[in-house]
């Protein structure tokens, strides 16, 4: 009977670690972290990312085969949660988003030649990357019609094209581009990755778009989600990862294990969330009782417990499915976490800002901000609704019409319910 809840305790002291190290060291910045700038950042950033190196714990998303730890998804879903606690964790563990998912699909599609020159500096922190799918003027949220084009033209492949909310392109080194070279192999052998290294001609960064989470946008900061124009954008041929039409597929290497990552991200947010609300709670009084004392206060803080807590256990049965029988057996799955576990966590955002009220909806907790930036969860890696859509085809798919009354129709079943009881009265011995 092999059903454990319980982490080996080997890996427990690796989390404690990460625990204590997010607590001591990441999260007492936070007051401060917006007038830091990149350049006073940049040594002290890479001196806690040697802390972690040194501890195995870097970039851990990768399998051994392809040059990472090997944690496998339980573990790293186990320690996304802690990482999720603090927003500046990501880049302090080498996890954060768009360099895995890219580390991944490089992992999957480059040549050796290709790795040694952008996937191991990538992974070593050296250099940063980009990942440019999404149209201005096309469906984000369907990636088998693309209006970016890349010909060839003798040993180039030329690129012409518009792309939007493209995360960290106007600062990344290179930038995986999708583009379509193949348009009779749509819709899914239509599409190829090109590497577009910073300051290519032909690449212009239009802006770095203002979002809920950052309306008032400082041009060129890492984290800004770019604006692209591409025209007579020319990169060598062997800036192709895989072949001609390999793309979509590659793209979807960047997304199993993510999800699980994004999910348990989220988790890690909505429990220090919870915190905040739970002390605040215990701490103020209205109408002659502590808020914790109203019903309905109660009613917010038990509902965000037991909505994490069920959200987690279905994120890690997921991330334990996936180990066991792999990402393609789990693919409806992985989109149902992410589509559930991205409204849990503005739930409880929600409530939080809910029973701090005014504080709570200002700047001097951090809540407003994380539900600001979160806010992209149920929109980004491909909306809620298409997920939710999979998961329905996929659960519909085991069912097989009926003519006539539903196979649970009562009075139908009455014939076949009265022959059974007399077969288990004669075998009982009743006359
Ligand atoms: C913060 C942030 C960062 C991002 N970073 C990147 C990045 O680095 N690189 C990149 O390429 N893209 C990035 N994106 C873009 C993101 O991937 C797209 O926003 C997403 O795929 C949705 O595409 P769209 O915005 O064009 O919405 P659309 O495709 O126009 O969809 C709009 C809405 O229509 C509905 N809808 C769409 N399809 C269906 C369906 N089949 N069934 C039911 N309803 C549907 C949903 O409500 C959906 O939200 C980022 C977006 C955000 C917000």
């Amino acid at each position: 009977m092999a059903w454990d809840f319980e982490t080996d305790p080997e890996f427990e002291e690796q989390l404690q670690w990460m625990r204590d190290f997010i607590d001591s060291e990441l999260i007492p910045l936070e007051p401060i972290l917006r007038e830091i700038t990149p350049a006073e950042w940049a040594p002290v950033k890479a001196y806690l990312q040697e802390q972690v190196k040194a501890r195995g714990l870097w970039g851990a998303f990768l399998d051994p085969k392809l040059g990472g730890p090997g944690f496998g998804q339980l573990k790293l879903a186990l320690m996304s949660e802690i990482i999720g606690r603090c927003m500046m964790s990501m880049t302090i563990f080498g996890v954060q988003a768009p360099d895995s998912g890219n580390m991944e699909l490089l992992a999957h599609g480059a040549t050796d030649e290709q790795k040694e020159r952008w996937l191991w500096p990538n992974l070593r922190g050296e250099i940063s990357s980009a990942f440019a799918l999404t149209e201005p003027f096309l469906a984000g949220s369907d990636p088998t019609v693309i209006g970016t084009t890349a010909t060839r033209d003798g040993d180039e492949w030329v690129i012409e094209g518009h792309k939007w909310f493209i995360t960290n392109a106007s600062t990344a080194d290179i930038t995986l581009v999708v583009a379509e070279t193949n348009p009779e192999g749509r819709p899914h052998k239509h599409a190829s990755i090109l590497i577009v290294p910073a300051g290519t001609p032909g690449m212009e960064i239009v802006r770095d778009i203002g979002t809920m989470a950052h309306p008032d946008v400082v041009e060129g900061r890492p984290g800004n989600h770019a604006e692209l124009r591409f025209h007579d954008c020319r990169v060598p041929l062997d800036h192709m990862i895989g072949a001609p039409g390999d793309g979509f597929v590659l793209a979807q290497q960047r997304l199993g294990g993510g999800r699980i990552h994004h999910a348990m991200r989220w988790l890690g947010q909505a429990q220090r969330s919870l915190d905040i609300m739970c002390e605040r709670a215990v701490s103020r009084s209205s109408h002659g009782s502590l808020l914790a004392q109203h019903q309905m206060v109660q009613d917010y803080v038990a509902l965000s417990h037991t909505e994490i807590q069920a959200a987690r256990l279905l994120t890690f049965q997921t991330a334990w499915k996936m180990d066991k029988y792999g990402a393609s057996r789990v693919r409806a799955e992985l989109g149902m976490i992410k589509a559930h576990v991205s409204k849990v966590v503005l739930a409880v955002l929600d409530r939080t800002i809910q029973v701090c009220g005014a504080l709570g909806y200002s700047s001097d907790l951090p809540v407003e901000e994380w539900y600001r930036s979160t806010r992209f969860g149920p929109i980004g890696d491909g909306p809620d609704e298409l997920h939710k859509s999979v998961l329905a085809r996929t659960i519909l798919k085991g069912y097989t019409p009926v003519e006539g009354w539903p196979t649970e129709h009562l009075p139908s079943r009455r014939p076949a319910a009265e022959e059974k009881w007399r077969a288990l009265q004669a075998a009982a011995g009743v006359a």
